[in-house]
Formats: C-alpha cells, sequence, structure tokens
C-alpha cells in the first residue's frame, strides 16, 4: 500500500508564506462529502448507501482497534470510502490506495476497503493529532509510514520492499518505548 502522505514536497519548498496556500489546496470536499454526492452515516461516507453500512463497520472495527492499541481517542474525521475511480480523484486520491489530510480525514480507494489500510490511516491522523500536522509532514517518511506499516498489521505479502525496511526502521527506533509514550512526546531522530 503506497499511502502518499501530502504536502511533504511543498513543506520541502520551506516558508511559512506556504502554510496558506497548502491549506488552500487541500480537498475541503472531505469536510462536507454529502454536499458532493455521498451518502454519509456519522462521519462515515459511501459513493452508494447499499455500502455504507458495510463501510461503517469496517470504520468502528478498525477505529475501536487502533484506540485501544494507543489507548487514546481519534480525532472526528472524516472517512470517504469511495468505490469508483472518479469518486478517489474527487476527494484528492492520486496513485496510491488511501490517503489522509490532515483536520479533514481520509479516502479509501474502491480496492482498498481493508481493515489494516484504514488502520493505517488512523495512525496518520494520530500522529498529525499527537506531534502536529505540519510536524509530521517534516518527519522522515521512515518513521511517519513506517509507524503506520508497523502499527496497522499489514500482511506482510503487501508491504513493499521499500516500506517494509522503514517498518524495521521504526521498530528498531520505538525500542521498548509504548504507543503512549511515542505519542506523548515529539519524536527526536538521531
Ligand atoms: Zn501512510
Amino acid at each position: 500500500m503506497k499511502t502518499r502522505t501530502v504536502l511533504v514536497g511543498l513543506l520541502a519548498l520551506g516558508g511559512a508564506l506556504l502554510a496558506g496556500a497548502i491549506i488552500l489546496f487541500m480537498p475541503l470536499k472531505i469536510a462536507t462529502p454529502q454536499l458532493f454526492g455521498m451518502h454519509c452515516a456519522a462521519q462515515v461516507c459511501t459513493e452508494d448507501e447499499q455500502d455504507l453500512a458495510a463501510a461503517l463497520e469496517l470504520f468502528r472495527s478498525a477505529r475501536g482497534e487502533v484506540e485501544a492499541m494507543a489507548d487514546t481517542k481519534l480525532p472526528n474525521l472524516h472517512a470517504v470510502m469511495c468505490k469508483s475511480d472518479a469518486c478517489y480523484a474527487r476527494f484528492g486520491g492520486g496513485a496510491e490506495r488511501a490517503i489522509s489530510f490532515p483536520f479533514l480525514g481520509m479516502v479509501v480507494a474502491g480496492r482498498s476497503w481493508q481493515n489494516y489500510i484504514v488502520r493505517h490511516e488512523m495512525i496518520h491522523w494520530l500522529q498529525f493529532e499527537h506531534f502536529g500536522a505540519f510536524e509530521t509532514m517534516s518527519y522522515p517518511a521512515w518513521f511517519r509510514e513506517g509507524m503506520a506499516y508497523a502499527l496497522s498489521e499489514a500482511p506482510a505479502s503487501d508491504i513493499p520492499p521499500e516500506f517494509a525496511q522503514w517498518m524495521a526502521q521504526y521498530r528498531e527506533w520505538e525500542g521498548k518505548r509504548s504507543l503512549t509514550t511515542v505519542l506523548s512526546n515529539k519524536p527526536l531522530f538521531d
């Protein structure tokens, strides 16, 4: 799963002036998916109303697992669960399988309705919430994505080699720290 993390390229350009531009580029449709033809229940939205129950079940079980693991509540953001590629693109998705935007939520592609992918995005929500959105974007990819892969329990068969390496790097960095400890301190990198 190649989960694109947004803003990194733009942030690399540096400068506080960019912050306003970055926010403008974010797909604000995620804040009100029902205005763009989606059917929503609570914070979960689908293209077809018939898929809503399955999406809710997937979201709720993943959220319960991640909240129990992290011993904290997730922020109340949207999960836009697409089935078509057009929907995924409309809400800001690209070539990756799912994507999270700070302050807004996640967009999940039709081929990515798996528990571990939703959990992966929820780990990014925790990073945004606990470290700060802009801080998270400034952290090395091995930390950001390695943490999301390590904690979402993706099957080995679905982890590309470069991400497996990042996952191992994150685990080494994490050491014996609990997730609560990791989340309650801004990470330091040697
Ligand atoms: Zn990711």
